[in-house]
């Protein structure tokens, strides 16, 4: 599977600003091409061990780095630094990942809940997704997913809402054929990977995989925040 780890148009690195994802230190190589890491960062990732492959709802989960500098600076920039031009550099950097799950022509981000994501202004799963798309050929799906909001009222809802809801879980909003991967920043305990890969299969897919940039042991581990459901709801990570 063809893959870049930068993209193949020199003057768009120099368009862009080339910083190192985890610590913002200048890495423009001059060559068109740029680490994402500097080299401190690189050595500081170099040290950390390479967190061991999980499964959520029987797929492989596979992610480049355990929840901890370099990595974990790196997502909390692209988060919670008004920096979303940092997904198509980290997402493309997950290539790899992809082929080592065999490949798949279709991927599906994690999507946030809406509230989250008008505040945010984006969706950090679809950025990274989308620059692992462009890096290694294959389709963003359009959003094939919906978060159910397991506060939120019962009213008109259907049953399977319903029932999504009270699992703290995710519907499908349309039908998704073929083999796919779901994308996401980060997995914990990979609950909730393994409720998106349900909906998925519900959908009709055929889910063989979940890419994240950094697998944390715990909550804890990303500051006892849970992305997904706020720091009173119910695990989702
Ligand atoms: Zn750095």
């Amino acid at each position: 599977m063809p893959w870049r780890s930068c993209t193949s148009a020199w003057w768009l690195d120099w368009l862009a600003p080339l910083d190192c994802v985890a610590c913002g230190a200048d890495v423009r190589s001059g060559a068109g091409c740029a680490a994402l890491l500097c080299a401190d960062c690189q050595a500081l990732g170099a040290a950390r061990a390479l967190p061991s492959v999980g499964d959520a709802a029987g797929v492989p989960v596979v992610a480049r780095a355990p929840y901890a500098p370099p990595w974990s600076l790196a997502v909390q920039r692209l988060k919670y630094g008004g920096r979303p031009d940092l997904g198509a550099r980290i997402g493309a950097g997950l290539a790899p990942l992809l082929a080592e799950l065999g490949g798949a022509p279709g991927l599906v981000p994690v999507p946030m809940p809406p509230g989250r994501r008008v505040a945010r202004g984006y969706n950090q799963a679809a950025l990274l997704a989308r620059g692992l798309a462009r890096a290694a050929g294959v389709v963003l799906l359009p959003p094939a997913l919906r978060r159910v909001d397991p506060t939120g009222t019962q009213v008109g809802r259907g049953r399977s809402e319903r029932l999504a809801a009270a699992a703290g879980a995710f519907v499908a909003v349309r039908p998704v054929a073929g083999r796919v991967v779901l994308v996401d920043d980060v997995v914990t305990t990979g609950a909730t990977a393994a409720a998106c890969v349900g909906a998925l299969r519900g959908a009709g897919a055929d889910v063989v995989g979940v890419i994240a940039v950094a697998r944390a042991a715990s909550e804890l581990d990303r500051g006892g925040v849970d992305e997904n459901w706020g720091t009173s709801g119910p695990s989702g990570a």
